[in-house]
């Protein structure tokens, strides 16, 4: 029985299941979680590659015995847990790929989690509301300037509802986050806080939500508004706010 409130949504082509791991291009030792196997679809596809070790995420214990039950191989670790909060970390592995068909009602919380453990994660390729992906990669907000601060944004390709059971009400599409070369250290917890309170009321120009002082500083127009902002002046407005806090 499959469950709305976790959005489960099968992945059932082979095909396109075939594509996606061709573009994870998963080499020999390397060390992979998945994110949602649900009934194992895209697991045993992954199963089919030359990896060390499949950690599975999956929040669902039913789906979580299915899986023990069907799927016999050494190199899976099998983890009932809420990828929204997992700490990946506790892993104890520094270079993780992560792939999963998202449940979509918390894509995006997934998405910041990933984020929270960069150090971890310097590759994650997942299945998205294509609305979603689309609105990462072309659109501001505080949650796309987060992502797009340490990874490179990819979009794959887009995948039609008919290839799922049951069909959801919207087109998917597959992205790839590839984390980038980016040396400063960032309080995660606080860049999210700062992000998302320049973001509050967007229409708002930024010298209301920011104090002036960094603005000064850095000399950009306190009379902006948010969305007139590039990543560099966000990146440059943190700076300042670390350095004069
Ligand atoms: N990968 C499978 C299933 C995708 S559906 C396939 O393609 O066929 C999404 C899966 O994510 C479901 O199995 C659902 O139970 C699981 N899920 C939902 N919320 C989750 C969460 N917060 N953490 C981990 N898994 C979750």
């Amino acid at each position: 029985m499959l469950k709305k409130k976790w959005a489960q949504h099968l992945l059932i082509a082979s095909g396109v299941i075939k594509k996606l791991i061709k573009f994870a291009e998963i080499k020999p030792d390397e060390v992979i979680v998945e994110i949602g196997p649900g009934t194992g679809n895209l697991t045993k596809e992954l199963l089919n590659t030359p990896l060390k070790t499949l950690y599975l995420i999956e929040i669902d214990p039913k789906m979580i015995n299915y899986l023990k039950k069907n799927i016999k191989d050494k190199r899976v670790v099998f983890i009932n847990a809420d990828a929204t909060k997992f700490d990946f970390s506790s892993l104890k592995e520094k270079n993780l790929k992560l792939i999963g068909n998202l449940p979509y009602n918390v894509a995006s919380l997934i998405i910041e989690n990933t984020v929270m453990y960069k150090n971890y994660i310097p590759c994650a390729f997942y299945m998205v509301q294509k609305e979603v992906a689309e609105r990462l990669i072309d659109e501001k907000s505080w949650l796309s300037i987060f992502v797009k601060t340490f990874y490179e944004i990819k979009y794959l390709m887009s995948v039609p509802a008919k290839f799922f059971i049951p069909p959801p009400k919207v087109i998917s599409a597959f992205i790839k986050l590839e984390r980038k070369d980016f040396k400063k250290s960032f309080n995660l917890k606080e860049y999210k806080n700062f992000l998302t309170k320049l973001f509050s009321q967007k229409r708002k120009m930024i010298k209301h939500k920011i104090d002036e002082t960094y603005l000064k500083k850095s000399g950009i127009s306190g009379e902006k508004r948010v969305e007139e902002l590039e990543l560099k002046d966000f990146l440059y407005l943190y700076s300042i706010f670390q350095k004069l806090k």
